[in-house]
């Protein structure tokens, strides 16, 4: 499907049925696969032989889907997970150990600030949090001869941050580490991490892709393009061989998809986090009509953030379409598309009046979810960001008055009268 364009792939891409086949993907609620002989088998568990015995290696749903997303992102593979948390996770795991050092950005969404700067510390991997704005020369300092990764948010949530992604890359890269970006609130759609040096994208499938609140999930796609072999030293767990499974070399058995199959073969099959087969379903339904929902997300976020940038009971908005935002030039260079619709922005008064502008508001819910068709509001200070202190808070961009609002597909003009009565009471 590569030569299609991107809203064909949505459509298109994944479940390829045969004469006669199901036209929609089915969904293969089984655990296990059949077999005539032992010895196909055998060759299954050995990875002699590609094919399915056991869903939470592989499932004919869940890998159509994943296909699909591969060709989204323009990678060579792509897997899924039961949620966005475990998709970063397993990217950063796969590829790091104890002993070994990660850095991240620290606008991040909360929960893999607590995943790598708490869980993952338990485990014996550390993390160092850095100011992606930052020039090159003080994000240089971050590195360490144990570093064996960067990850960071095309989109930060909720801070909004735009990474410079071709920056990035290329200090990762001078440092013979690769760059993970976490593409959930960009998608595809609008932002290609990929063609701008990024060497591993993940997902939260929770948000815009589903984009109908239905299923928790997550994906990590492989651009196949960083030379494991060339940094052999730090990535052994691809270069050398893997005893617990009779000494295959990944990079040299798995060529560019390496790291997907790694992250199969020993991730998923240890620590197990695999989508439902009907969450997979779920999700691919979603995927049809992203392209259209973006657009749409894009267009009303901007309408809402002219608005809001216009009130007078507001300080300040976020919002990357708008010109004076100091991510603008970011956006249009890595997002020509549009960016999302999710907006930050403050009230005057700061805590109290952004809680009564909630609690005042019809259409939109407090909800602890974001980027779905559905136009809904949360206070990271009292909700995601809870267990962050005031100094956490400021450096992950967010204020204790700040409001994040994911904007949804409904009529724009909707969703302005149900703020503007809401502004009114704050
Ligand atoms: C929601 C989110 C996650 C976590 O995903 P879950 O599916 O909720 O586990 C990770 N990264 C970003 C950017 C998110 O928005």
């Amino acid at each position: 499907m590569s030569d299609y364009q991107i809203e064909t792939k949505c459509i298109q891409s994944g479940w390829q049925p045969e004469n006669g086949g199901p036209r929609m993907l089915p969904i293969y609620q089984s655990t296990t696969f059949k077999y005539d002989t032992s010895e196909h088998m055998g060759k299954l568990f050995d990875l002699e032989e590609e094919g399915y015995f056991y869903t939470r290696l592989q499932n004919p749903t869940n890998d159509a889907v994943a296909a699909k997303i591969a060709d989204l992102e323009g990678g060579v593979a792509a897997m899924l997970t039961s949620s966005g948390q475990a998709a970063n996770f397993y990217a950063v795991f796969n590829i790091c150990e104890a002993g070994e050092h990660v850095i991240c950005a620290s606008s991040i969404y909360g929960g893999t600030f607590n995943l790598l700067g708490v869980t993952m510390k338990k485990l014996g991997i550390e993390c160092t949090f850095v100011d992606v704005d930052a020039p090159e020369e003080e994000l240089e300092k971050a590195f360490k001869p144990n570093t064996r990764a960067v990850l960071a948010e095309s989109i930060a949530n909720p801070a909004l941050v735009i990474l410079d992604i071709e920056k990035m890359a290329r200090l990762a890269h001078s440092h013979g580490v690769p760059l993970i970006v976490d593409n959930t609130f960009a998608t595809p759609v609008n932002c290609r991490p990929f063609e701008w040096g990024a060497d591993i994208v993940t997902h939260s499938t929770t948000k815009y892709m589903d984009g109908h609140a239905m299923q928790v999930g997550g994906a990590i796609v492989d651009s196949g393009n960083f030379d494991w072999e060339a940094y052999g030293d730090k990535f052994h767990g691809l270069t050398t061989p893997d005893d617990s499974y009779h000494g295959i070399i990944y990079t040299k058995k798995f060529g560019k998809k390496a790291y997907i199959t790694k992250a199969t073969s020993q991730l998923m099959r240890d620590l197990g986090s695999i989508p439902s087969p009907m969450n997979c379903f779920l999700l691919n339904v979603g995927l049809e009509t992203l392209p259209l929902r973006m657009e749409r997300h894009c267009y009303n976020a901007q309408k809402v953030a002219e608005f809001l940038q216009a009130h007078e009971k507001v300080a300040a908005v976020n919002y990357a379409g708008l010109p004076g935002d100091k991510y603008h030039e970011l956006a249009k260079k890595y997002m020509p598309k549009g960016t999302c619709g999710v907006i930050s922005f403050e009230l005057k008064g700061g805590r109290e009046p952004a809680v009564r502008f909630m609690d005042s508001l019809k259409l939109a819910s407090i909800v602890t979810h974001v980027a779905d068709a559905k136009t809904c509001v949360l206070h990271p200070a009292s909700h995601t960001h809870r267990q962050l202190n005031d100094q956490q808070l400021k450096e992950a961009g967010i204020s204790p008055g700040m409001i994040r609002l994911s904007v949804g597909i409904e009529n724009v003009q909707d969703i302005i009268q149900d703020l503007s009565q809401a502004l009114e009471q704050a």
